[in-house]
């Protein structure tokens, strides 16, 4: 349908009188692709609890090492940290009391990803999302068959639920009460533990883009629930000619908006990383269902983003203030106050 400039002005007239005001966008314009060898800045940033991992992952990237191996060196202290209850080892557990890990990985220079969801027993779900990648056809594998295969790959099985998050598990099964439901968790989306995730993601000298994310997924989760970690466009996305995105926070969320893939698309389409998250943040409010708005229209939640651009440009950007993100570059490592779009 072709639309006049005449019925354009007026339809904008009539947005403007609604109160909609679109902020400017910038035109579209693919970034030139770069130069072998195109020396840009190696930057790694990450969700805040990857401080450790990001010089990790810097050091490493800097020694000539392969970026997407990098950043999963970064999180694997974070998924084989057992007071870490967010991820791997230590995790916190499904209802059932069981830990069900979720990872997903892009490795930008390749255009591959892989992915595992729901996985028993194995602390390094974003090493066996790497071996889906390296090793197979596919690029997600869940449950039973994604345990299978690790255990084929040479993962080893242990137990991963530490007695601090069995303890936790057993008092917040203690709290159930007959009248709960599954949708009526107004409270448990304040109570602790129920979210935490690490993302991570790389640029090399070369402007190679890497990421990763890994997680036990939401505390005490239906047996079975898959959240944003594992699926490629949302937990994490990256494309070399552009950067890498990942979230952390809740996932049903960001899997509604395809959030990660969508800040890498306003990406290309000219916005910094900054801009490109908080626009991204625009469209997951716009999608957030009402019950989960707060009176204001607020969503009740949280949502962290965490993004790199090829040429070396960062951010970390949360629906409310007061988030850090985690960052290393020739200034080593550090966190970083994250851009949010409301006041706490
Ligand atoms: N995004 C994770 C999930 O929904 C949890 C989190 O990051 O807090 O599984």
């Amino acid at each position: 349908m072709s639309v006049s400039r005449r019925d354009f002005v007026e339809r904008a007239a009539l947005l403007a009188a609604a109160g909609f005001v679109p902020r400017p966008f910038p035109p579209a314009a693919a970034p030139a692709p770069r130069p072998a060898g195109f020396r840009g800045r190696p930057v790694v940033v990450a969700s805040a609890n990857g401080l450790r991992g990001v010089q990790v992952a810097y050091d490493r990237i800097l020694a000539g090492e392969d970026p997407l191996d990098a950043v999963i060196a970064g999180v694997n202290i974070q998924e084989l940290d057992p007071d870490d209850q967010s991820v791997g080892l230590g995790g916190l557990p499904n209802e059932e009391g069981v830990v069900q890990l979720d990872a997903s990985c892009m490795h930008g220079p390749t255009k591959r990803a892989g992915a595992v969801a729901s996985l028993e027993g194995i602390a390094t779900p974003s090493l066996v999302a790497k071996a889906v990648m390296d090793y197979t056809d596919h690029v997600m594998l869940v449950g039973p068959g994604a345990g299978k295969f690790a255990r084929a790959m040479g993962f080893k099985e242990q137990n991963l639920l530490t007695e601090k998050s069995r303890q936790d598990w057993m008092r917040w099964k203690a709290r159930l009460n007959p009248n709960d439901f599954w949708l009526d968790h107004d409270d448990d989306l304040k109570i602790k533990f129920t979210t935490g995730t690490i993302n991570m993601n790389a640029v090399t000298a070369a402007g190679d883009v890497a990421s990763v994310t890994t997680t036990s997924g939401m505390a005490y989760k239906i047996p079975g629930r898959i959240g944003d970690s594992p699926i490629v466009g949302a937990g994490q996305y990256c494309d070399n000619l552009v950067g890498a995105a990942g979230s952390t926070g809740r996932g049903e969320a960001n899997i509604k908006t395809c959030a990660s893939f969508l800040a890498v698309e306003f990406m290309r389409q000219g916005l910094a990383p900054r801009d490109a998250l908080l626009r991204t943040l625009e469209r997951v409010v716009a999608m957030t269902e009402p019950r989960l708005l707060r009176p204001d229209g607020r969503p009740k939640f949280d949502l962290e983003f965490y993004a790199i651009a090829k040429d070396g440009r960062y951010a970390g950007a949360t629906l409310y203030a007061g988030g850090r993100f985690a960052v290393c570059d020739e200034r080593g490592a550090r966190l970083e106050e994250a851009a949010h779009l409301f006041p706490r």
